[in-house]
């Protein structure tokens, strides 16, 4: 009996003993094809010889150094890389464990950036409803997943809000993708509005929605407009980039290719492509500088920040990356898969679309392609698309999320970026 508490009780789980390129193996020798990189994580692929050979060299020099006490050589690198690769106006990275960390870390750079300036009416969090941010309390709040929220509602601190930018879903007919676009960013600006424009800090979005809606990207002109809602009524944006970012949509970051640069942007999964835990937030020069010229700290801080073997992982996955040219591999092998996708399910009666960029594909399973109708959540069909392709030896990943009230069945692939068109 184990006694380890899973994920899930009732689930038997495979053994994971090994992995090499794309492929992880288990303790009965059966090989699974990793199509989803975990969950959006291992970028590189499993065992890479130079991102491993970088962490025995670091484990030797030195693992671990509280930062009250120090600072190290990896943490300061991977900083300046970071920095160096970031979207215009990002200054600095502070460096934490995972997703969740990073996101609960913006949103508290937020409001102790408006404490700074003086205008501590601001501590409202608009987000948007079909969106996953985390599972800590903060991140769990501005996620709109109702299932993964319900238990834990008393703990969460009030979040507004709004629809997603869902084309699929919500574009109606004869509205153009650019009209759409422009619709969907203006429901920021009624919400804030509504609230009162001055006691909101940030509005919270995924450029490339992941888990709980397939890689849905932005609508051409969606970020562009909700960064100029957010300047006109001094409200930060803080964009998640935890599983679409570092690179998965085939451009370092996703909001480079909607034009956006955003105060707080959080990264996590593929930075350290799995190697170690790591996360970072990347913050504008303004918060840094209200932070610098107000209390001098920022008042937060967890015992493993900027691990030196977590930060020489992501640094020589970084390194790996530009190396070997990857990010164009990425749009290469995520425009071949998108093809390949298109082509085979192209008469598919349940696969009713197919979305994404790069190498972050997802596909919404319906039950009528016509009316678009979901399946019966009871089905819970994305969970058995997932044990199903186990089965077969391939990994997917299941994303579910709250469409109309109801779930919805998406698969998400997030192959590694290693891919090679087969000959
Ligand atoms: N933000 C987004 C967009 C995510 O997809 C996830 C995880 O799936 C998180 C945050 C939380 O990251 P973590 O699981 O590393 O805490």
């Amino acid at each position: 009996m184990t006694r380890l508490l899973h994920r899930q009780i009732h689930a038997e789980l495979p053994m994971a003993v090994g992995g090499r390129g794309v492929e992880l193996f288990d303790s009965h020798g059966r090989a699974y094809i990793d199509a989803s990189g975990g969950a959006a994580v291992s970028c590189l692929g499993h065992g890479h010889p130079d991102v491993v050979a970088a962490l025995q060299r670091q484990a030797e020099k030195l693992a671990y150094a509280h930062t009250s006490f120090f600072t190290s050589e990896p943490a300061e690198a991977l900083a300046e890389r970071l920095v160096a690769d970031a979207p215009a106006g990002i200054s600095h990275a502070y460096l934490v464990s995972g997703g969740s960390e990073a996101v609960e870390a913006a949103l508290k750079m937020a409001r102790q950036y408006f404490v700074e300036k003086g205008e501590p009416q601001r501590g409202r969090i608009v987000a948007r409803r079909q969106s996953y941010h985390g599972n800590t309390l903060g991140a769990l709040a501005a996620g709109g997943n109702a299932w993964r929220r319900a238990s834990f509602q008393p703990l969460l601190v009030e979040t507004h809000h709004i629809d997603p930018c869902y084309a699929y879903r919500y574009r109606q007919p004869g509205e153009s993708e650019e009209a759409y676009g422009r619709r969907a960013a203006d429901a920021l600006e009624a919400k804030l509005l509504e609230l009162g424009p001055e006691t909101v800090m940030a509005f919270v979005a995924e450029p490339v929605v992941g888990a709980t809606a397939g890689a849905v990207p932005a609508a051409p002109g969606y970020l562009a407009r909700i960064r100029e809602i957010c300047d006109r009524y001094g409200v930060l944006l803080i964009l998640d980039e935890v599983m679409c970012g570092m690179g998965r949509t085939g451009t370092m970051h996703a909001c480079e290719q909607d034009g956006v640069a955003p105060d707080l942007l959080a990264i996590a999964k593929g930075l350290g492509g799995g190697y170690q835990p790591i996360g970072a937030v990347l913050l504008s020069r303004r918060i840094f500088d209200a932070f610098a010229e107000g209390s001098g700290f920022f008042q937060h801080g967890h015992t493993y920040m900027g691990h030196p073997m977590a930060c020489a992982a992501a640094l020589a996955v970084q390194e790996v990356i530009a190396r070997d040219g990857l990010l164009a591999n990425v749009r290469e092998m995520g425009a071949y898969l998108r093809e390949r996708l298109e082509m085979r399910f192209a008469d598919h009666p349940h696969v009713g679309d197919i979305r994404g960029r790069g190498l972050f594909l997802g596909l919404e399973l319906v039950a009528d392609r016509e009316t678009k109708e979901p399946f019966d959540p009871a089905l819970k069909l994305h969970a058995r698309v997932k044990t199903q392709a186990m089965a077969r030896g391939l990994m997917v990943y299941p994303a579910g999320g709250t469409i109309d009230g109801s779930r919805g069945d998406h698969v998400l692939l997030a192959p590694p970026f290693i891919l090679d068109a087969p000959t």
